[in-house]
This record gives structure tokens, C-alpha cells and sequence, in this order.
């Protein structure tokens, strides 16, 4: 997958622009607040369907505007193609390759793109909401229907927790009603916790490579998946949970909420057999992300045989020269669009300069 064109209207501090780009890397170079970030959100809105920093398509409306366009120009499945997305005063209008289409979820799948934006440090460190919203996301990419079953999931949940609070209340609930929505429940735990212990399986086979290789084969890293429940199979997840709800709904009553279920998974990143959530170090935290978003990029080419278009933010900040060199390389053969403040001269680099929403190819 190349990334060759973005021409965009009134979306935040720019005002107008096209930027093209080269297979390899490109550099958005510039100062602090000129529109590094607001470009690759625009990128990313298509493979994402909304922007990154989880706002409402309003705010991505220069000031003073009333919407914003926005196009994409890419080859994929061996053919050039288009995405559009058009938000005026609320209504919107998204296209693919000139033909508008109905719901977001429509426009999804075809652009791929990884993105590594400063945020996605608190994968590390911060809750494991973080870690799960990683997984959530990145296994949507691949597999559609886990975006349905994680909805149904928290519907699942909301009821039930609404029966259990009722019940903590000492207000009256139906006990069929509670154990219907346990076994929905079971059913969209055991849909989810497969799928995700799948996807740290295919994760694994590509982020310790790059952990290893970032630092200078010292550090070892290792992905598992931390829950309550123990279980391989279907069967085995399905029998633990059950029992877990039996054993539980005493506790539960009293709680007024459910005890079990995915919401309270996660994520069990450990270097050297270490936990990485209590001890790593800025620089760390910053590879193992980095080790991480290589590697979700690989599942992705594995999956569906294209190479997504790394959106890297800010990335070099932090890393040390031979950690710096590492990345430059493993991503010279893949299109990378990387923000920078400062020159990058270690790579062979199309850079692009970016001054106050205007964006200028320049010669290094
Ligand atoms: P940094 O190096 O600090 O990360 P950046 O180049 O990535 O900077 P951006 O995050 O892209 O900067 O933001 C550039 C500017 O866009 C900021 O000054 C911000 O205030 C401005 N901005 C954000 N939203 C809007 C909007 N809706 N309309 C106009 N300007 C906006
Ligand atoms: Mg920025």
C-alpha cells in the first residue's frame, strides 16, 4: 500500500493543502504547532473512520469555518484508489474511489495504516484500558465482526450490571433475566478473549525481533494475556467463566456490578521475565511501543498481504542514536510519514517542510 496524495480543505490550522508522497520515508519537518500531527490525523481519519485524538468531527473544523474535505489518493490491490470525507455544519459525505458510501464501516478496510502517536506510551505504564484499547483496535483492523461482538459485549454488560444494581438496591430483578444476559455474556467473553489470544499469538512472532534488535539484543521481550479466567479453547474459556458467575453471584449481588468478564483483562508485557507496567524506563517504554507498532504492521501485511502505511508521531524524541538508526532502517523499505522537530540525516528521506498549516517538499 502507497500513500500518494493528500489534498485537504479547512481541517484545523490548514487551510489548503496537497501533499505527495514517496514509497520510503517521508519527514513532515517543522517547528512546534505548524500541523505535523493535524496532517497524519487527517491521514489516519481513513483508516480509522474518526480521528485519533477521539474528538467529534466538529473540532477538526479550522476555526472560524464551517467544515472541512478532505482526500486520499493510494494504491492498493494493484489499483490506484480514492477515499473523501466531506463534514459540513454536521452532515457528512464519505466516497470511495468516487462512489459514496453509506456508513462509516463501509469506508473502513481498504486504506491501512499504523499509527504510533506520544499517547500510545501510556501502553505501557497507564491502565490496562490502555492495553485493551490496543488490542480492541488493532485486531478491528483485521477482523470486522470483533468490532460488532465488543458492542454487543458492552450492551451485554451495561444490562446486566443495571439488573445487579437493581439487585444491590434491594430492589427486585428477575432472576431468568440475569442469568439470559450471563450466558450472552459468557458466549461474547469467549468470542473476544479467542480473538485477542490469537492476535498476541501473531504479535509475538514479530515484537520481540524488533525489542531485541532496538536494544542491542538485550532485552527480551514477552506478550501474554492476563485474565481471570484461564482457558485455551472455546470449551475451556466457556467453563470458566460459567463457574466464575456461579461461584461469583453472591459477591456480584453485593457489588452491584459484574465481577468477570474481558473489561477486566489485559495485557502482560514483560522484559527479561520483568514486568515492564512497574519498571521500565521513558526510553523502554518508548521501544517496546515501537516494537509493538512495528509488529502490528507485520500482522497486518501477514493478514491481508499489503503493507500498511506507518504514521509515526514524534518518534524519535527520547531514543538513543543506535535506537534511532534501528527504526530509520527497518522502515526504509516501508512507507513511513514521520513527524520530526529536528533534521533527520541518518536515512534517505523525502522531506516535506511544515510552516503554519502549509506544507513544502524541500531539498536536504
Ligand atoms: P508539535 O511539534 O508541537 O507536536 P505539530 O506541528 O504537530 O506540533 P499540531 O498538533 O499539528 O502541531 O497543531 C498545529 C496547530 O493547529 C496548533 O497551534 C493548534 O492550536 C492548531 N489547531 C488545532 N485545531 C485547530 C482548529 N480546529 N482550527 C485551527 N487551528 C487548530
Ligand atoms: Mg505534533
Amino acid at each position: 500500500m502507497i500513500l500518494k496524495s493528500l489534498v485537504a480543505t479547512h481541517f484545523r490550522n490548514i487551510d489548503q493543502c496537497e501533499i505527495h508522497f514517496t514509497p520510503g520515508v517521508n519527514v513532515l519537518l517543522g517547528q512546534n504547532a505548524q500541523g505535523k500531527t493535524n496532517a497524519l490525523e487527517c491521514i489516519y481519519l481513513f483508516a480509522r473512520g474518526k480521528s485519533f485524538r477521539s474528538v467529534g468531527d466538529k473540532e477538526l473544523v479550522q476555526f472560524g469555518q464551517k467544515g472541512f474535505s478532505a482526500e486520499i489518493s493510494f494504491f492498493a490491490e494493484k489499483r490506484e484508489q480514492t477515499l473523501s470525507y466531506r463534514y459540513y455544519e454536521g452532515a457528512r459525505r464519505r466516497c470511495r474511489n468516487g462512489a459514496e458510501v453509506d456508513k462509516v464501516s463501509d469506508m473502513l478496510g481498504h486504506f491501512r495504516a499504523v499509527l504510533f502517536s506520544p499517547d500510545h506510551l501510556q501502553l505501557v505504564k497507564g491502565s490496562p484500558e490502555e492495553r485493551r484499547n490496543f488490542l480492541n483496535i488493532a485486531i478491528s483492523q483485521l477482523d470486522r465482526s470483533y468490532i460488532q461482538h465488543y458492542a454487543a459485549f458492552r450492551r451485554i454488560l451495561d444490562n446486566r450490571n443495571y439488573l445487579l444494581k437493581n439487585a444491590q438496591k434491594g430492589q427486585y430483578y428477575d432472576v431468568n433475566e440475569l442469568q439470559a444476559w450471563t450466558e450472552q455474556l459468557v458466549e461474547e467473553c469467549v468470542y473476544i478473549t479467542l480473538a485477542r489470544q490469537d492476535y498476541i499469538r501473531r504479535i509475538s512472532d514479530f515484537a520481540p525481533h524488533h525489542m531485541r534488535l532496538l536494544s542491542g539484543e538485550r532485552e527480551i521481550l514477552k506478550l501474554a494475556y492476563e485474565s481471570a479466567i484461564v482457558g485455551e479453547t472455546a470449551d475451556e474459556i466457556k467453563e470458566g467463566y460459567t463457574r466464575a458467575f456461579e461461584a461469583g453471584l453472591k459477591k456480584e449481588l453485593q457489588a452491584g456490578c459484574s465481577l468477570y468478564g474481558v473489561h477486566r483483562d489485559d495485557l502482560r508485557l514483560t522484559l527479561n521475565d520483568i514486568d515492564t507496567r512497574s519498571f521500565a524506563s521513558q526510553g523502554q517504554q518508548r521501544s517496546v511501543v515501537l516494537a509493538l507498532k512495528m509488529a502490528e504492521g507485520e500482522v497486518c501485511q501477514a493478514f491481508c498481504g499489503e503493507v500498511p502505511v506507518y504514521l509515526f508521531d514524534d518518534v524519535l524524541s527520547e531514543l538513543d542514536e543506535k535506537r534511532r538508526a534501528y527504526i530509520l532502517s527497518a522502515q526504509e523499505n516501508r512507507q513511513t510519514i514521520v513527524t520530526s522537530c529536528e533534521k533527520i540525516s541518518s536515512v534517505t528521506a523525502h522531506t516535506i517542510e511544515v510552516v503554519d498549516g502549509q506544507f513544502l517538499p524541500r531539498e536536504v
